[in-house]
């Protein structure tokens, strides 16, 4: 379904953000105050606006209050950023996800009513260190805190058992949801009777210390 999105801040991160979600086919706005930083992304969005975000009159006037997720992309300015984030609530914006400096900075936001806060360079920098430390780790989602989605290379302990003999949730307090064969194929919330092969990729719900256990 086609949404739309409003990012305010034109940076690194917004304009990053701002161009994926237009080339995956979605509407986007983008303002920033800085002319330059719309010009330059001006072509690949659906609209981009100079204008100063924390006037309410502007926004308003753009019909922002319609869309249905808001983007703070605003780093170095934090009334700015925090004041954007709560007019977009107050406006009625469902979704509204802000950029955050710090923990505390990202505590403020959750209490005026941010949906989501992002840590871009915190969680760049955490994936960078996990895929570091773990070469099986292909991936991940980050589902809170403590739990996330990995996709791991299956450890060579696990080849050619079947779940139910190798009874991770009771060892490792993992649950496998899928198995993606080496071929291509994928097998969705496998039973006890899947068998592990050599290449294939689990994919995992786990807390963070429960990966660090796992064998290579
Ligand atoms: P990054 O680290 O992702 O590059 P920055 O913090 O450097 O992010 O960029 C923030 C952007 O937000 C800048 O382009 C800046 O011009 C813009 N910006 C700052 N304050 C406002 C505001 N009040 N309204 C609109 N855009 C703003």
């Amino acid at each position: 379904m086609r949404k739309q999105f409003v990012v305010i801040g034109l940076g690194r991160f917004g304009t990053s953000v701002a161009k994926t979600l237009s080339a995956l086919g979605h509407d986007v706005l983008a303002l920033d105050i800085n002319e330059h930083a719309v010009q330059v992304i001006m072509q690949d969005v659906t609209q981009a606006v100079q204008a100063d975000a924390r006037e309410e009159e502007t926004l308003r006037a753009l019909g922002v209050r319609n869309f249905d997720v808001g983007i703070v992309a605003i780093g170095d300015d934090l009334e700015a950023n925090i004041l954007i984030t709560l007019m977009l609530k107050e406006m009625g914006i469902p979704y509204v996800v802000t950029k955050a400096q710090s923990i505390l900075h990202g505590k403020v936001l959750e209490k005026i009513g941010a949906d989501k806060i992002v840590y871009p360079e915190q969680d760049m920098g955490i994936r960078l260190a996990n895929n570091l430390i773990r070469t099986n780790v292909m991936d991940f989602i980050e589902l809170s805190l403590d739990f996330s989605i990995f996709e791991i290379i299956a450890p060579s302990k696990f080849v050619n058992k079947t779940l139910g003999k190798l009874n991770l949730r009771a060892v490792y307090k993992l649950t496998v949801v899928a198995i993606k064969k080496s071929a291509g194929q994928i097998v969705i919330a496998p039973g006890s009777n899947a068998v592990v092969e050599e290449r294939d990729i689990l994919v995992i719900v786990c807390n963070k210390k429960a990966l660090s256990k796992l064998p290579n």
